[in-house]
């Protein structure tokens, strides 16, 4: 029979362990919301749809994602409708996690540019600004900055939630920049190095 002393060393060498572990990743999961789909195409011009860039980037930051050690969920992983409702249920059945959704843009003004991150309540504030930050930082676009807005899936999501918009496929020239799969794996990747950096720095 292990002795008082004996238990409450290993009490302790567990407790050690799981702070670490915690402090190392202070979220384990990252649910990823492709946005759009099936019959909802999102923007759309010259043959350019938002819910394939949309899926095609989401798919890119699920690899980095994994290959950071995160664990990772996607909203969807084909090019099919999902409910705004089922979006947000699905991701509040994990725990530990958080949330971000691609998106693309849209304006009647064929001139707007630039990449903007969407947050909702003030926890999500510095996960959006890190997110925000990197991009700016690599992509070389025009910084439209961090805003709060009511979305259906930032406000029914309980995670720490942003959306980001990565640019206007309503301008020509960065529509052109989307169809070129290394700009996607880029802005992947930079959203994926705000997700380290925000679980970093977060307590
Ligand atoms: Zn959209």
């Amino acid at each position: 029979m292990p002795s008082n002393r004996f238990l409450s060393s290993l009490f302790l060498l567990g407790a050690v362990l799981s702070f670490s572990a915690g402090s190392a990743l202070a979220f384990k999961t990252v649910i990823i919301d492709a946005g759009h789909g099936g019959r909802d195409l999102g923007a759309a011009d010259s043959y350019v749809y938002e819910k394939h860039i949309n899926l095609d980037v989401a798919r890119r930051l699920e690899r980095s994602l994994k290959e950071a050690g995160f664990k990772t969920v996607m909203t969807r992983t084909t090019d099919e409708f999902i409910a705004l409702s089922e979006r947000s249920s699905r991701a509040n059945r994990y725990r530990n996690a958080v949330f971000v959704s691609v998106h693309f843009n849209s304006a009647y003004r064929t001139s707007a540019v630039g990449i903007e991150t969407f947050y909702r309540t003030s926890s999500s504030e510095n996960f959006a600004r890190y997110v925000q930050t990197e991009l700016i930082a690599n992509m070389g676009s025009t910084d439209r900055g961090v805003k709060t807005a009511n979305f259906s899936v930032l406000r029914h999501t309980k995670h720490p939630a942003i959306l980001i918009e990565g640019g206007f496929i309503s301008n020509r020239t960065e529509r052109g920049q989307m169809m070129d799969p290394q700009f996607r794996q880029v802005i992947a990747d930079s959203i994926a190095r705000g997700i380290i950096q925000f679980n970093r720095r977060r307590f």
